[in-house]
């Protein structure tokens, strides 16, 4: 109902009925709201998707429209001003804009002129390593591979995206240990496990229909046992929308047990078991771990065995803020079952321990064998829709050789092997003037990424900057002294090309690549799809490249497939397959028992936590999302699931920190994060909130707090800023009196 309204106040009741119909069917549109899979075909709801997906699907196809006028009447510095809530209202980006130098407006410019612009801008840098070309996780396959393909024949790596800021971690983690950076479960999986822990995520808002699969886990007997600082709504009691029980019911309690942990602490938690694991074998020899599968395809036991059995219990419950007898159910249940999964988001991957954690999740499930098997192994829950897939299509900083010799063989051209830059190292670059260039293909990359005062600054510092966009955002406002904002069309657009009709392809979390075609007539004339903005783009500024078809890869998107089949591993006959109902599932080696590292065996490994140094009168803060939010972008000032209404700039605390620190509740502070650089970031007036967070802790929403996460500050290996690990104190401020816009029905007790 939620989504209903919101999408009827954002477009017709026929575009509105046209995208619910076809979203995540077999042939309809790829639900853009989060990387979750869909069943089999056959297998589908009618209405197979959630709130979220339908909220977001329907903003995109909202009938409002910003026009050249919009932009006559708001100047940049206007607009930089707004909040990233008003900015989306304004509707589609209709027409190609440019902002000229010294100018503070957008004003027209035709596609033409504006390829002509970039290209000679593009051609006139010193150097390729002088530009960025970051992705969001939305770039269809199609475009992701002509992006990377643009970019290196260009001459440079430079391919930050949104991984970058997400699942870098787990991808370093897992491909050191695993020798592949991907999740190796089906839904299938889930719904057999015998225990699901479910580690630093919030599916009720990030990925909703993970509930339903969690859902038939607890139907199948299966157990499910949270783990994370905040005791979320969704995996507490989840009510199913596409059931009667679950609208009329009390929903499904779905976590048998929550393990309210501190943030940080999940490293020290997984330790803490295997050590658990490894003493119960030491008891009853045999009985406990799969020696089979350690004996036969892992190495490095004897080392991790030596290194686990000296965990310090006194630094595990400091780090955890758990208890023994929590973490011993925990081992309990675990060597009661034969069939477990182990599934994580951000919670995570954004600390300074991102990659060591999930090395010590793979070193977890390996000990009883919990890989290969049906019901058991990793799944890095996905946030964007199609962030697996742009990684598989060659956006990183960082391909393989093997990869960049079959781009040189496809294509005849040698593309650059030193590496590119990530997310991070791009905003350095951009701040010290050694990156001139930035080109975003969707996203929002100031409010996406940490430190924003730096990042903004880093912008700005900019030659040009370029945004291929369908709705504005901030970082069309805070802009290089050139800028481009590049309308394109949407995925619930129709994608007309000169040979007719097209479709685009996305990778889910699970592996499954499959189809996504859009039904809505687009919101301009003058909109060009992904595709052909990199096609004509790349035709500028590279002239004429006789191997590279970019022509023919803008007019058919299946002679685009074809090079990809030739390209990218595992790939072939992708033409044919994708057009099986359901598309098809990528191999995971995993499975096969088959580990592509430098042994050729799975890599148990030895991880080290610290004891979290919290300064004096300081809380760990996270950033976090809120219900009513798609990534950067608030859809309204509230957060259902947490009791929030009215209010995006709270920070929940556990009502003992508060009385401990000396606020109250709804108390107006400033948040001060410290950090070793010495800099004190700050983001003022928030109104503290009593919550059942984890003693210790706090959370906030991102993108406000983005400014308090310091650039510096990233996960060790992985780069990814460490998000979930703030150190905050709080400075009380002078109240404006707006106390009472806040509501928080949540019971702020733990
Ligand atoms: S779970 Fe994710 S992909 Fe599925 S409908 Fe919801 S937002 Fe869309």
């Amino acid at each position: 109902m939620h989504a209903l309204e919101y999408s009827l106040e954002q477009t017709s009741l026929v575009r509105t009925a046209i995208n619910l119909l076809s979203i995540n069917q077999t042939n309809g549109i790829d639900c853009p709201g989060c990387a979750w899979p869909e069943p089999k075909p056959g297998k589908r709801h009618k209405n197979e998707y959630c709130e979220n997906g339908a909220k977001h699907i329907n903003d995109e196809a909202t009938t409002r429209r910003i026009t050249r006028k919009f932009f006559r009447d708001h100047p940049i510095s206007e607009l930089a001003a707004k909040s990233d809530m008003w900015l989306n209202e304004q509707g589609r980006l209709t027409e190609p804009m440019v902002k000229r130098p010294g100018s503070d407006y957008y004003e027209p410019i035709g596609f033409h002129d504006a390829f002509d612009l970039l290209a000679a801008e593009l051609r006139g840098l010193d150097s390729p390593d002088e530009a960025l070309f970051y992705t969001s996780g939305r770039l269809s396959n199609e475009a992701a591979f002509l992006l990377q393909l643009f970019a290196r024949a260009y001459g440079t790596n430079n391919l930050p995206d949104c991984s970058n800021m997400c699942h870098e971690s787990s991808g370093a983690g897992l491909g050191e240990t695993l020798g592949v950076g991907k999740g190796s479960v089906s839904l299938d999986d889930l719904h057999e496990a015998d225990v699901v822990l479910a580690v630093g995520l919030n599916p009720g808002t990030n990925m909703p229909r993970m509930l339903s699969a969690l859902e038939e886990t607890k139907r199948n007997g299966g157990h499910v046992i949270a783990v994370n600082p905040l005791p979320e709504a969704g995996l507490i009691r989840f009510k199913n929308p596409q059931k009667v029980s679950g609208i009329l019911g009390r929903g499904t309690a779905i976590a048998d047990q929550f393990l309210h942990i501190k943030p940080c602490g999940d490293l020290a938690l997984f330790q803490a078991i295997n050590a658990l694991l490894l003493e119960a074998e030491d008891a009853a020899p045999g009985r406990v771990l799969d020696f089979e599968f350690i004996d036969t395809h892992t190495v490095g036991f004897a080392e991790f065995a030596d290194h686990a059995r000296q965990v310090s219990w006194s630094d595990v419950l400091d780090a955890t803020g758990l208890s023994r007898h929590e973490i011993e159910q925990v081992a309990e249940r675990v060597r009661a079952s034969k069939k477990v999964v182990v599934c994580w988001a951000m919670g995570v991957t954004q600390q300074k321990h991102g990659v060591a954690t999930v090395r010590e999740i793979v070193n977890f499930l390996m000990l009883r064998g919990n890989l290969g098997r049906p019901g058991t192994g990793v799944c890095p829950v996905r946030g964007h829709s199609n962030v697996q897939g742009d990684r598989t299509m060659g956006i990183w900083e960082k391909m393989p050789q093997s990869f960049l010799d079959a781009l040189e063989r496809e294509f005849a051209f040698t593309p650059p092997s030193k590496h590119g830059l990530d997310a991070v190292d791009s905003i350095r670059a951009m701040r010290d003037s050694r990156a001139k260039l930035f080109v975003g293909f969707a996203g929002n990359f100031v409010r996406a990424t940490p430190d924003s005062d730096v990042t903004e600054q880093a912008m700005r510092n900019c030659r040009l900057t370029a945004h291929i966009s369908t709705k504005l955002n901030r970082s069309h406002a805070v802009c290089g002294e050139t800028a481009l904002v590049l309308p394109t069309l949407g995925r619930s657009d129709l994608d007309i090309q000169a040979t007719g009709e097209q479709f685009v392809t996305v990778e889910d979390s699970m592996s499954i690549v499959h189809q996504s075609r859009g039904r809505l007539t687009p919101a301009s004339e003058h909109l060009l799809s992904e595709v052909a903005i990199i096609c004509r783009l790349a035709r500028r500024t590279l002239g004429e490249t006789p191997e590279i078809p970019w022509e023919k890869f803008e007019s058919d998107y299946d002679v685009i497939r074809d090079a990809i089949s030739r390209v990218v591993p595992d790939f072939d006959e992708f033409n044919d397959r994708v057009r099986n109902p359901g598309g098809f599932t990528l191999p995971n080696p995993v499975n096969d028992y088959r580990f592509n590292t430098a042994s050729g065996k799975a890599q148990f490994t030895c991880n080290t936590f610290d004891r979290i140094q919290v300064p004096p009168g300081h809380l760990v803060l996270q950033t976090m999302r809120s219900h009513d939010q798609w990534n950067t972008v608030p859809y309204a000032p509230n957060d259902r699931y947490r009791g929030i209404r009215n209010g995006r700039r709270i920070v929940l605390i556990n009502p003992d920190d508060i009385e401990e620190l000396g606020l109250v509740d709804r108390q107006l502070v400033d948040l001060v994060s410290t950090w070793e650089d010495g800099v004190e970031r700050r983001a003022e007036d928030f109104r503290v909130i009593a919550y059942p967070a984890a003693r210790g802790s706090a959370a906030s929403y991102y993108p406000e707090t983005n400014v308090l996460v310091p650039l510096d500050s990233v996960a060790d290996i992985s780069n990814t800023p460490t998000s979930k690990g703030v150190f905050v104190r709080f400075e009380p401020v002078k109240d404006h009196g707006r106390a009472s816009e806040v509501t928080n029905a949540m019971t702020a007790t733990g």
